[in-house]
Formats: structure tokens, C-alpha cells, sequence
């Protein structure tokens, strides 16, 4: 085979490697920003159950306060029932003092639904901490075998591009030129296989002529549909 086109397929081999390193490398930081907003959105939700919790033991202290103190405003109406002269004041003074045992009924029935809504309120504050917890933990293994996982992309890359920076110096300037230019014109693909009679990248038939040249893959030859630089794999 002809030197330089076994060049450039290397190098086209090492370049696609390259591209696939790099894009791989580039979904890591937003895959763990994904998984971290999991725990964001968990931490948001116990943050929530925390304050319906507080917000329901503060409604509860209201109503506590609330009711000692009709407690004590009973107990004046109820004294004073004994010194009072009019039988119209009494009158007054009696259906006052059956509006507070009302109120005191109907604050004491609010303050033990206000206890069970305590309790359930409590009880998915602890779901949601078991929640974060588990996110929490989870998220933490996720990030540190991407993390993991991209060092090692990264190690492998400057590999690759050592590699290719010693392969491309093998190939002559202006052929390189050529390949440069293709690589990024063509997506990416700048060496394409004819095996099936066919170029790989742009899946154009070859002549019978252009296929025998660019099997004997002696020659650079290049696609009449794409320009790309032909070989022939076998
Ligand atoms: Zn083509």
C-alpha cells in the first residue's frame, strides 16, 4: 500500500478516536449536573415538608394560646355572673359565657386534628430525609465514578493526540492539507472505505475504473461524489 495513504488511515483512525473521546468528555459535567439536580429537587422537598411541619406546630401554639385564653376569659364571666344585678345583663353575660365554652370546644377539637396533621406532616419530613439520604449517597457514588471515567477519557486523549501528532508528521504537507481540510468539511471523515464498491461516506458507486485503481490502493485517489480520499480495505 502506498505509504501515505496508510498514513492517512491511521490517521483518520486516530481522529475519529479523537472525536469520540471529545464528545464523550463533553456529556460528562451535564450528565452529573442531571443527576445533581435529583438531589436538588429532593433537597427542595424536605425543605418544603419541614416548613408544612413548623407551619402546622406554630398553628398549633396559636390555638393553644388562643384557648387559655378564652380559658380565662370564661372563668371572668363566670365570676361575674354572681354579681351581676339585671336580669338583662345576666342574659348577656350567660350567652357570653356559652360562646366561649363553644369556642373552647371547638379550639380543643382543632387542637387534636391539629396534632394528627402533626403526625403526618412528621412522618414525610422523615420520608423526604430517607430521600435525600439515599439521593444523596447515590449521588455521590454517580459523581465520583464519572469523574472517574472522565480522567481516564482524558488520560486516553492526550494519548491519542501524541499519537496522532507523530503520525501526521509522516505525511507529506500538502496531502495533509488536503486530509485536514476534509475532516472538517466531511463531519469528520476524510479517509472513506470503497469494499463494497461504494464510498463509505457519501455511498456513491465507483466506476468500474476508480474502484480497480483505489483497490490497489496505490494511488491517492478521491470520491467523484464527496471528495473524500479513497482506499480499499479487503
Ligand atoms: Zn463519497
Amino acid at each position: 500500500m502506498l505509504q501515505d495513504l496508510e498514513q492517512l488511515i491511521a490517521l483518520q483512525g486516530l481522529d475519529a478516536e479523537i472525536a469520540l473521546l471529545e464528545g464523550t468528555i463533553a456529556t460528562i459535567p451535564g450528565q452529573i449536573r442531571n443527576m445533581e439536580q435529583q438531589l436538588i429537587q429532593a433537597k427542595a422537598a424536605l425543605e418544603k415538608a419541614t416548613a408544612e411541619v413548623e407551619q402546622l406546630q406554630r398553628l398549633r401554639r396559636q390555638k393553644e394560646r388562643d384557648l387559655d385564653e378564652a380559658g380565662r376569659e370564661l372563668k371572668r364571666r363566670q365570676g361575674r355572673l354572681f354579681e351581676i344585678k339585671t336580669n338583662q345583663e345576666y342574659t348577656a353575660t350567660l350567652k357570653e359565657v356559652e360562646g366561649l365554652k363553644q369556642k373552647i370546644s371547638t379550639l380543643e377539637e382543632e387542637i387534636l386534628i391539629g396534632f394528627d396533621a402533626i403526625d403526618g406532616a412528621v412522618a414525610i419530613r422523615k420520608q423526604e430525609e430517607a430521600k435525600v439520604r439515599v439521593t444523596e449517597a447515590e449521588f455521590l457514588r454517580y459523581k465520583q465514578a464519572r469523574e472517574d471515567e472522565l480522567r481516564s477519557l482524558q488520560d486516553r486523549l492526550s494519548t491519542v493526540r501524541k499519537t496522532r501528532q507523530g503520525r501526521s508528521r509522516g505525511v507529506e504537507a500538502s496531502l495533509l492539507q488536503v486530509y485536514l481540510r476534509l475532516l472538517k468539511s466531511r463531519d469528520g471523515l476524510a479517509v472513506a472505505n470503497t469494499t463494497g464498491r461504494s464510498c463509505e461516506g457519501c455511498h456513491v458507486s465507483l466506476t468500474p475504473q476508480l474502484y480497480n485503481e483505489v483497490r490497489r490502493n496505490e494511488a491517492i485517489r478521491t470520491c467523484e461524489g464527496c471528495g473524500r480520499i479513497l482506499y480499499w480495505k479487503g
